[in-house]
């Protein structure tokens, strides 16, 4: 008999023809969230298991958020073949149990002796008979289910813990985030990362109107992406000198928007530099001036690769109860101020004219200011 983590896994099941290519990079991931705790890790028949651990809640709290893992069970694993073993072993998992339950067998083992409606029926009595006091058996809605698997081995459960969900990261390419302090884009970023994709981050820093507080906030928040992404590398663009220069010779109104378009044209730099192949924003229609259909089409417009929204139809509430839940939430609402609260105009243009913009433009001169900030950015791993 041994204790371990059977982890299931989710979405992994719909590939055909793909899957192993899915499956050694779940196992991948697995491993590298385990390996802290000593883990031994391994796939067989439809599940990743995990055993050796030396501390197996924190493992399992570890697991539960990598990307392609449904659900982690702490298990029992025991020999097959001694029915009575499995029986004390039921018991002892459900003895200090309240309520009603029922046992639900599953035989990847077609040729074991008893069949699955068997299973259940002789191991919900045996647990019954000795816990009548605190136990009932409800087939139709328990409160408890005592899970008995039998396949090489057989396996009891009866907590099952849901996880991240989605794709293994590194299965769907890589994406820039453009990473502020704020609420959204972290969720933006949690967002992409879920379907499998790598993420490297872009930060504006505009040091000293924004404080050293505020680049530690935006690399506290990316250390709690990277461990649903395993790992980040974080672009900290000095963005000083290129704000002050729209300040100075761009018309006020526009200020935001021209920052903005060139917030794009350094990430998409940066992401050509990474092999990455999208930019991730946080914005969403309406929210604020620069994120106005019109604005997010002037914003869009300078960059050649695709911009992925996720939080475009969200209201601002979905996004922050979406950020506790990932635990992005607390450090996203200290108060330290991002590089866009610098300098912003009192009336924002939220019907942009294309001409003013390139009129405010042309003072720039853009291709130094976007080499520079690139060649002076600082990098960090996470
Ligand atoms: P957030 O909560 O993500 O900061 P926001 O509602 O404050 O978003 P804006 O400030 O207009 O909205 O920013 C829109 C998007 O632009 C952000 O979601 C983020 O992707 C990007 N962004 C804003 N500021 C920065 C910054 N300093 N560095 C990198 N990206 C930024
Ligand atoms: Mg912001």
């Amino acid at each position: 008999m041994r204790k371990l983590l059977m982890v299931r896994y989710g979405e992994i099941y719909l590939k055909g023809l793909n899957r192993p290519y899915f499956l050694r990079a779940l196992v991948a991931r697995v491993k590298e969230a385990a390996k802290p705790f000593g883990g031994k890790v391994w796939l067989h028949d439809a599940r990743v298991f995990i055993s050796d651990m030396d501390d197996a809640d924190a493992c399992m709290q570890r697991v539960c958020k990598v990307f392609g893992v449904h659900s982690v069970a702490p298990a029992v694993e025991i020999e097959k073949d001694d029915f009575e073993a499995i029986c004390q072993q039921a018991n002892e998992l459900m003895k200090d149990v309240n309520g009603t339950f029922k046992v639900e067998a599953r035989r990847s083992d077609k040729h074991y002796f008893l069949e699955s409606p068997q299973i259940n029926a002789q191991i919900g009595e045996y647990v019954l008979m000795r816990n009548e006091d605190h136990l009932k058996v409800d087939v139709r809605k328990p409160e408890h289910i005592l899970s008995v698997e039998i396949r090489d081995q057989a396996y009891l459960y009866c907590k099952v813990y849901p996880a991240a969900g989605g794709m293994p990261v590194g299965t769907g390419g890589k994406a820039a985030l453009l990473l502020s302090g704020g609420i959204d884009s972290p969720v933006a970023g949690y967002m992409i990362a879920k379907r499998g994709v790598q993420l490297v981050a872009v930060h504006y820093h505009s040091f000293p109107y924004t404080s050293e507080f505020a680049r530690q906030k935006v690399l506290d928040l990316a250390k709690i992406l990277s461990e649903y992404c395993c790992g980040i590398r974080v672009y900290v663009v000095p963005f000083t000198d290129i704000q002050m220069q729209i300040h100075e010779k761009c018309p006020e109104d526009y200020t935001t928007l021209i920052m903005r378009r060139y917030m794009m044209r350094i990430a998409e730099k940066i992401a050509e530099k990474e092999g990455a192949l999208a930019l991730i924003t946080g914005e969403s229609i309406g929210q604020v001036a620069s994120q106005t259909m019109e604005a997010l089409a002037t914003t869009n417009e300078v960059v050649q690769m695709p911009v992925f929204r996720p939080l475009i139809g969200f209201d601002k509430i979905d996004i922050m109860e979406y950020a506790k839940k990932i635990g992005t939430y607390d450090t996203s609402i200290l108060p330290y101020e991002d590089c866009c609260t610098v300098f912003t105009p009192r009336h924002p243009a939220t019907k942009p004219k294309m001409a003013m913009i390139q009129k405010g433009e042309a003072q720039l001169d853009q291709e130094a200011l976007i080499q520079a900030a690139v060649d002076n950015a600082e990098i960090v791993e996470l």
